[in-house]
């Protein structure tokens, strides 16, 4: 009897290893010829003995439900062999100890797990993993005292067991709704965290989204999870006032997501990390690279590279937080309508791609100054002369609102061509101004 391993990316691969770690014999395939290794082994789900299988380990990219359920997990499903992922293996290993926080919402996953590790190593050694970074079976290759898993929604959806000291549910709006065939089903994938907890273990929500405050009332009502509630305005009041004021003071200062601070402080405050010792370390959080990521500020101008903004809600957190904004937006829309951009501190707005003629209505509806462009090259440099010429203090934004893909791989290569093109900006501003 085989575990067949379905999705041979990164997560496969390490499923993979840690399979022959551990001499079982597994079955393995990619739909991508290029992906899959050169064994025996490795068969086509018309070509397994799905009688011999014990589990399908479904990487979380592979639909097995909506829109179409992968042909592995149709067969799966018609032979009653249940489907996992790579988080259950890792749970399933007794030699694992760990403090296991998940955290997952829409917006601002890879963010907060990033903080919280940095948090967290105050208390010892801090695995971070998951749906970002390294694939969660890393976590075995040390002795972790704590291990932070971002856990995206498709990953929620494969993984049956329950590992998680803490989860945390950071917010729900409108992405990704297409692959559970409206909102309803992905509020329930996001919901199903909870389900990932151990007894006893502690739910954190934000409920400063609707779904989400009803996820609260929900778990409240229904639950016997410990769950503490919190919002942006302190709503939830949950948390002390004098505390919840220095936590405002601190995301101001630091440029942190009040939903993404709060979240980690809550979790900090658990595993007993004093309000002090979590304000100093915060403090010295780097950020992660195309998230409101700081290029640099040359001449009056400061450039932003926020490119992981791929929906409206995600560019307008960054769209509320700077002032006398030249912002270059446009990709492939996500949403019928940019309606809901937050325009107020536009002062122009350089658009681009296949969405430019949907963004142009928006910013005509709003009267905000704009031009089209034809790449995100010549958007940056039209910002930057019209950021210069503004002379006070000015912020080129690329916080796009799209998904990338039509003119790029993916939003690491756009956050690059933007970092590329002010890195040219600079250089030659320099030269003339030597020459
Ligand atoms: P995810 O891992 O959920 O995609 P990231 O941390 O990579 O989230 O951030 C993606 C984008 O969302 C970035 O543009 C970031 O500035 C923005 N963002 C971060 N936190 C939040 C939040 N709490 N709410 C809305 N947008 C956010």
């Amino acid at each position: 009897m085989f575990p067949y391993v379905v999705g041979l990316g990164i997560s496969g691969r390490s499923v993979m290893q840690y399979l022959q770690q551990q001499k079982i014999s597994f079955y393995c395939w990619d739909d991508n010829a290029q992906n899959r290794p050169d064994i025996e082994e490795c068969r086509s789900p018309n070509d397994v003995n799905w009688l011999n299988i014990t589990h399908l380990i479904l990487s979380p990219g592979i639909s097995h439900t909506w829109p179409k359920p992968h042909l592995a997990a149709l067969k799966a499903k018609q032979h009653l062999i249940s489907i996992i992922s790579d988080v259950d293996l890792l749970w399933a290993e007794p030699s694992v100890s760990a403090y296991t926080v998940g955290v997952t919402g829409t917006n601002g996953k890879s963010t907060t797990a990033a903080l919280m590790q940095h948090v967290l190593r105050l208390n010892g050694e801090t695995f971070v993993g998951g749906n970002f970074g390294p694939p969660a079976l890393k976590a075995l290759e040390a002795p972790y005292k704590n291990v932070v898993l971002e856990l995206s929604s498709f990953q929620l959806d494969i993984t049956k067991s329950a590992g998680l000291d803490a989860a945390v549910l950071l917010n729900i709006t409108t992405d990704h709704i297409e692959r559970y065939g409206g909102l309803p089903g992905y509020v329930a994938s996001k919901l199903s965290i909870f389900s990932k907890l151990k007894p006893g273990g502690t739910a954190i929500i934000c409920t400063d989204s609707l779904p989400c405050g009803e996820i609260f009332s929900y778990l409240q009502m229904h639950t016997d999870l410990q769950v503490i509630g919190y919002s942006s305005d302190n709503r939830a009041n949950e948390i002390d006032t004098n505390t919840y004021t220095k936590l405002c003071e601190l995301a101001n200062t630091a440029t942190l997501n009040k939903q993404n601070l709060i979240g980690a402080y809550l979790v900090a405050h658990h595993k007993g990390i004093p309000f002090k010792q979590f304000e100093e370390q915060v403090l010295t959080y780097q950020g992660l690279a195309h998230r409101q990521e700081v290029v640099c500020t040359h001449k009056n101008v400061t450039f932003i590279n926020d490119s992981k903004a791929t929906n409206i809600v995600a560019a307008n957190a960054a769209l509320c937080k700077y002032n006398n904004l030249f912002w270059l937006g446009g990709g492939v829309a996500k949403e019928p309508s940019f309606d809901e951009l937050e325009t107020n501190n536009i002062t122009k707005a350089y658009i681009f791609g296949e969405a430019a003629s949907l963004i142009e209505k928006t910013l005509v509806q709003k009267s905000i100054p704009y031009r089209r462009c034809r790449t995100l090259d010549e958007a940056t440099q039209w910002a930057y002369e019209d950021a210069l010429k503004s002379e006070a203090p000015a912020t080129v934004l690329l916080s796009p609102a799209c998904a990338s893909y039509d003119q790029f791989q993916h939003f690491v290569e756009r956050g690059n061509v933007f970092k590329a093109a002010v890195k040219q900006i600079v250089m030659h501003t320099k030269e003339a101004t030597h020459g």
